[in-house]
């Protein structure tokens, strides 16, 4: 091969044949966008799409310069639903009880962008809107609806959603949590882990054992009821803007107007929200990818070692390149997922298969993330490594990784494997 035919080639591959790497030898990436390197982004429908880019413009001009303050913090930042209002990306399925109707993909989009800043913030709104307002639109009462749909979708009250329990997580169907019911209304007592917003709720969706019919059933909570108690989960080391906490309920009063008046079961309750919420997990998953791919590839650009710059280095490219693939993967998945949904297909296998292997490959992805960044990448503000703890949440919430690949799996095989022959 010509020496004049290498050198045309080795430019175009962004390499240099001689020792030293001219900076000029640094093209522009060739991609439009630096991570849609499929146009995936042509899957999504035109207004949803603009709407998205006016998402992130706003979130990148008032929300974005704030996170790494509120996560080295550890802070839910006062006045946060002053900054998420205007972004008028609240809503339930339908528009109904004043709330404005928020579609799958719209939802999706949302998860997205908010995870792209940052992961806790994405986790408040699909708490919010996927946990809380979901089960209340599906399982409570039409005076339930109207009494708390609007109030949530205007972030004028805060919600939590309670099924895990200290000595319950994946086995959460055994949950010990009681409802005894009692003239007018019922007692809980019991124990709740990992809520989310827990010590700045008002209202908490708990889920208790029926002492009578022995099912699951939800009750809506004031957080203020007397005999609840909040204590916050301290020193978490990921999703750190989000504040869970332990809810202990002794004797608690809950009114009969407050149990929620469908899905008394946790097969037709609890599970039904679950499976709902997980359809849109791996957008969260997608986000941070993306995120931490526009990092690292502006870094290793700008960072030279050994006198080129790091994007020079074939390891580094074809770390970044992994990114690249696997966000096409779970882009084009999560997208997938969401259609079926839309169209009333989806069913909790998929939602299950998506999620487990999106948060699995998610964790490769910014784990390379960081690791391009090399000492660098640890730092709060350079996100891989926020976005690496955090995808290990992602990866564990609403259904570990494991419990996900055993409901896919009983799918595929028509075995239940989640039980262990073991008897203590
Ligand atoms: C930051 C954060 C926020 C959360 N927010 C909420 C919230 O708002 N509301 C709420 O109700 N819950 C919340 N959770 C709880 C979450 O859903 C649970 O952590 C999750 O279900 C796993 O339960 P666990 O942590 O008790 O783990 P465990 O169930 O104890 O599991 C430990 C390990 O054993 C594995 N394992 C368990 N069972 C099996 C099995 N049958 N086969 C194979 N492997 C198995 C798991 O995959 C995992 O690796 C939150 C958790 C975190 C960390």
């Amino acid at each position: 091969m010509s020496s004049l035919r290498l050198n045309l080639i080795c430019r175009h591959l962004g390499q240099n044949t001689t020792d030293q790497f001219s900076k000029s030898n640094l093209k522009t990436p060739y991609v439009q966008d630096p991570i849609d390197f499929l146009h995936l982004d042509e899957l999504l429908p035109a207004d949803l799409n603009n709407k998205r880019k006016q998402l992130r413009a706003a979130l990148e001009a008032n929300i974005a310069p704030h996170v790494s303050e509120w996560y080295d913090k550890a802070q839910f930042p006062a006045g946060l639903a002053e900054k998420l209002r205007p972004l008028n990306i609240f809503g339930i399925t339908e528009e109904k009880y004043g709330c404005r109707k928020v579609c799958p993909l719209e939802k999706s989009l949302a998860i997205y962008e908010l995870a792209r800043i940052d992961a806790s913030l994405a986790t408040f709104y699909a708490l919010t809107l996927s946990l809380v307002a979901f089960t209340i639109e599906k399982l409570g009462s039409e005076e339930q609806k109207a009494k708390y749909l609007p109030k949530l979708c205007n972030l004028d009250i805060i919600a939590s959603w309670g099924l895990t329990e200290p000595d319950y997580g994946s086995d959460a169907s055994s949950l010990e949590t009681t409802a005894t019911p009692v003239k007018g209304g019922y007692i809980l007592n019991g124990v709740k882990r990992w809520l989310g917003n827990a010590i700045i709720s008002d209202i908490m969706i708990i889920f208790a054992r029926n002492t009578v019919t022995q099912n699951i059933e939800g009750f809506i909570m004031d957080s203020k009821a007397k005999g609840v108690s909040v204590t916050n989960i301290n020193r978490k080391l990921a999703l750190r803007i989000v504040q869970n906490g332990n809810v202990f309920m002794k004797d608690v009063f809950i009114p009969e107007n407050e149990r929620l008046e469908k899905g008394h079961t946790f097969a037709t309750g609890a599970n039904v929200v679950l499976e709902h919420s997980r359809m849109n997990l791996s957008w969260m998953v997608a986000g941070l990818i993306a995120g931490t791919y526009e990092h690292a590839v502006k870094y290793i650009r700008e960072r030279t070692q050994f006198r080129a710059p790091l994007a020079a280095f074939q390891l580094n490219q074809e770390k970044l390149v992994r990114i690249l693939a696997i966000y096409q993967a779970v882009f084009l998945m999560s997208w997938r997922t969401t259609m079926l949904l839309v169209k009333g297909q989806g069913n909790v296998a998929q939602a299950s298969l998506v999620k487990g292997w999106c948060s699995y490959m998610g964790r490769e992805a910014t784990r390379l993330g960081r690791e391009v960044m090399g000492g660098n990448g640890i730092i709060i503000d350079n996100y891989a490594m926020k976005a690496l703890v955090d995808m290990e949440v992602v990866y564990t919430y609403e259904g570990t990784y494991d419990v996900n690949a055993l409901v896919a799996g009983r799918a595929a095989t028509g075995v239940a494997a989640f039980k262990a022959g073991y008897k203590a």
